[in-house]
């Protein structure tokens, strides 16, 4: 009998909680949080600490953990397994350890050219964040080259071309922005996003990742 209600719950509600198995629930914002912790920002051109001496001209990047244990479990789970409403739990949950994010608009960044994904994990983290930090999401970026998802072991995605991504959306007054990415593994990507939205007068303040990996100064 003590099972039953669980039982039941999980019929109406298929899902459970990846963290404490509860039912109904693709992800609970609290469960999430406890994987994540406060970080200080990096700065993207070298993911040393944020601000940077030798990159003046760098942004802060905020990130919510390393990409290891737990933490690359949940985003292989909402990359691998469809589980998008986790996204927008784990950006609500990310949100909870950053202060200080101002800009117009949030942007993710886009699926690869003939990504067989569903969903695009990111715009996922950022409609999540966009709920806590009250800034509109724009999709408005594709990539204009065909590039592998990540960077292959031992590789960097320093060689991507200037022109990698191009705006498709409409950005009628959005001045500054910020870029989203589930992963940030180098910059680079964000980079070259930043360069795209700096072409069109759109000036990026900040980069926020749900983890980061092993970059050369962590
Ligand atoms: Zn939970
Ligand atoms: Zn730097």
């Amino acid at each position: 009998m003590a099972g039953i209600v669980p039982f039941l719950l999980h019929l109406i509600f298929p899902v459970r909680c990846p963290l404490c198995g509860r039912a109904g629930s693709c992800g609970c914002v609290e469960c999430i949080k406890e994987v994540l912790s406060p970080n200080f920002s990096l700065c993207i051109k070298c993911l040393g600490p944020y601000p940077c001496s030798e990159h003046s001209s760098s942004f802060p990047h905020y990130w919510g953990a390393r990409h290891e244990g737990m933490a690359r479990k949940l985003v292989h789970l909402l990359k691998y397994e469809n589980n998008g409403a986790l996204g927008v739990s784990m950006g609500m949950a990310l949100a909870s350890y950053v202060t200080g994010m101002s800009a117009d608009a949030l942007v993710p960044i886009p699926l690869h050219i003939g990504s067989p994904r569903l969903f695009n994990q990111s715009r996922k983290i950022a409609q999540g964040l966009s709920l806590k930090f009250d800034i509109p999401m724009r999709d408005c970026l594709a990539w204009n080259v065909e590039v592998a998802p990540r960077a292959s072991k031992g590789s960097t995605r320093s060689e991507l071309p200037e022109n990698s991504f191009k705006v498709t959306g409409s950005l009628g007054g959005i001045k500054t922005a910020i870029i989203c990415d589930d992963v940030c593994t180098t910059g680079a990507t964000i980079q070259k996003a930043a360069s795209s939205l700096a072409k069109i007068g759109i000036e990026v303040v900040g980069s926020i990742s749900f983890t980061v990996g092993k970059g050369p100064k962590l």
